[in-house]
């Protein structure tokens, strides 16, 4: 008889987890899954894919526009938000079974239900406990909400994707990914977007990235609001009433707080099984992915590292590779590309110039803004920034940041270029797509004047 009923218990359906559980279970392990929601997880379920609908739905509100110079009459164009949640949420559906099948195909044994450790090697669910010789911890995050007086009537990310109807007037607070592509997703289709920002815009960034992100907004009647936190929020009807810490008041219809999010491990039982959280409760790991107890594993947001699901799919799928198929690898966390969905979007991949001058000291840098060729015509005044950061001394690529349309299909590609570790004497040599925005990559030529140049002009 074995000692444990399964190899790999993993408490958690989302990204990071069905990717390690039904890798366990192909490879022949004894593997199951605990989750207390519909299988899928943030990305599934509340986050990357939803967003993304909705932002591919907004876009058609530009394109109608636009279409008119290319010799299109698009009549009373009207939007029905309604329709657009229920067919997001049709296809979330689709996508959760999906992941069932997954789960199945890969005799993976699914249990329904919150999963809380007893000891090291012990999960309870429903009353029942299972014993696993490993233990995966992929819970994942949940939005954070600061102590304001009168937050229960704000709403998050979560609420956004599901709200019955479109805010006319919406407050959205903090700065960072969310808050951004929500500010577009709102915006996009008519409602007045205020953004409340304590810092800047995309903090940790490539500061021009975000410059030129504050500039578009300022085209599309973003209205940002910063350095100001909000002190209370009061109802009154169906309206809610926002003073800011600098006495300042404003009238919205509904406020979203996008301020980061934490690891979920309260009342996860992690103190009985002696799995160790840093202050903000993410559970350490290590490079293997483990946690302070050998055999206890830890992958994705509840980790607190790179909130990003191809990091947490990479984490599961090192967990294993190196428990059940005799190949140790580690989830390689350099040259991470990431998106954000805002209008226009932003994707980068390596360093930002401050991080790269900090770490190489002396740089060459090359940037482009342009008019895009389908604005030429369409008459939409957006325009698109491009920025190589390259070490001097090496000639090596360290940095591409980019805001414009197609951008994440672009950076993509260029994130191999990185990996490889290629050289702007490559990039250089690379012959362009033309007539693409991408080709500005291959074809940026002069350098941008260093800091201390510029000084001396
Ligand atoms: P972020 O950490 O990206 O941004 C949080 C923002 O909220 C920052 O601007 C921060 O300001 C601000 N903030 C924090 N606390 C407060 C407060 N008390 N009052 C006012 N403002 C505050 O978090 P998000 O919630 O946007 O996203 C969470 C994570 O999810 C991201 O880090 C990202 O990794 C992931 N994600 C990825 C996406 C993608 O890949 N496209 C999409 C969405 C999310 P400050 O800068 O001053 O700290």
């Amino acid at each position: 008889m074995p000692q444990f009923d399964y190899d790999l218990i993993t408490i958690g359906a989302g990204s990071g987890g069905v990717r390690a559980s039904r890798l366990a279970g192909g490879y022949g392990a004894r593997s199951a899954v605990v989750e207390a929601d519909r299988v899928g997880g943030t990305c599934v379920l509340r986050g990357c894919i939803p967003k993304k609908l909705l932002v591919y739905g907004v876009h058609y509100a530009a394109q109608f526009e636009d279409a008119a110079n290319y010799g299109w009459t698009v009549e009373s164009a009207t939007h029905n938000w309604a329709a657009l949640i229920r067919n997001k949420n049709t296809e979330l559906d689709r996508l959760h079974g999906i992941y069932l099948t997954i789960l199945k195909n890969n005799k993976v044994a699914l249990h329904e239900g919150r999963g809380v450790l007893v000891d090291p090697h012990t999960v309870e669910v429903n009353g029942k406990r299972i014993t696993g010789a490993n233990i995966l911890i992929a819970v994942g995050g949940w939005p954070s909400l600061p102590k304001v007086p009168g937050i229960e009537h704000a709403i998050t990310s979560n609420e956004a994707l599901e709200l019955p109807k479109r805010p006319q007037r919406i407050a959205i607070v903090g700065g960072g990914y969310i808050a951004v592509e929500f500010a577009g997703i709102f915006e996009g289709l008519g409602s007045e977007v205020t953004l409340i920002v304590r810092s800047s815009l995309l903090r940790g960034f490539d500061a021009d990235i975000s410059a030129a992100l504050a500039t578009e907004f300022g085209k599309r009647h973003v209205a940002i609001k910063s350095g100001v936190e909000i002190s209370s929020i009061a109802k009154q009807g169906e309206a809610l009433t926002l003073t800011f810490s600098n006495g300042d008041k404003m009238t919205v219809d509904c406020v979203l707080y996008a301020t980061g999010r934490h690891a979920n491990t309260k009342n996860l039982g992690l103190e009985a099984a002696g799995v160790k959280t840093k202050e903000n409760g993410a559970i350490m790991v290590d490079e293997w992915q483990r946690t302070s107890v050998p055999h206890i594993y830890a992958v994705g947001d509840v980790t607190d590292k790179l909130q990003l699901t191809p990091v947490a799919i990479a984490e599961g799928r090192a967990v294993s590779e190196t428990l059940f198929n005799n190949n140790p690898i580690k989830a390689d966390r350099e040259n991470v590309p990431t998106a954000v969905f805002s209008t226009p979007p932003i994707s980068t991949v390596g360093l930002t110039e401050v991080e790269a001058r900090a770490k190489y000291g002396k740089l060459d840098v090359y940037e482009s803004r342009f008019k895009p060729l389908i604005h030429t015509l369409s008459g939409r005044d957006e325009r698109t920034y491009m920025k190589i950061v390259v070490e001097s001394k090496t000639d090596k690529v360290v940095g591409c940041h980019m805001m414009g349309a197609d951008s994440p299909e672009i950076i993509q590609g260029l994130a191999i270029a990185l990996k490889c570790g290629a050289t702007k004497a490559q990039f250089d040599a690379t012959v362009g797509i033309h007539p693409s925005a991408a080709e500005e990559f291959v074809t940026m030529r002069t350098k941008r004047a260093e800091p201390e140049a510029k000084a001396a002009e």
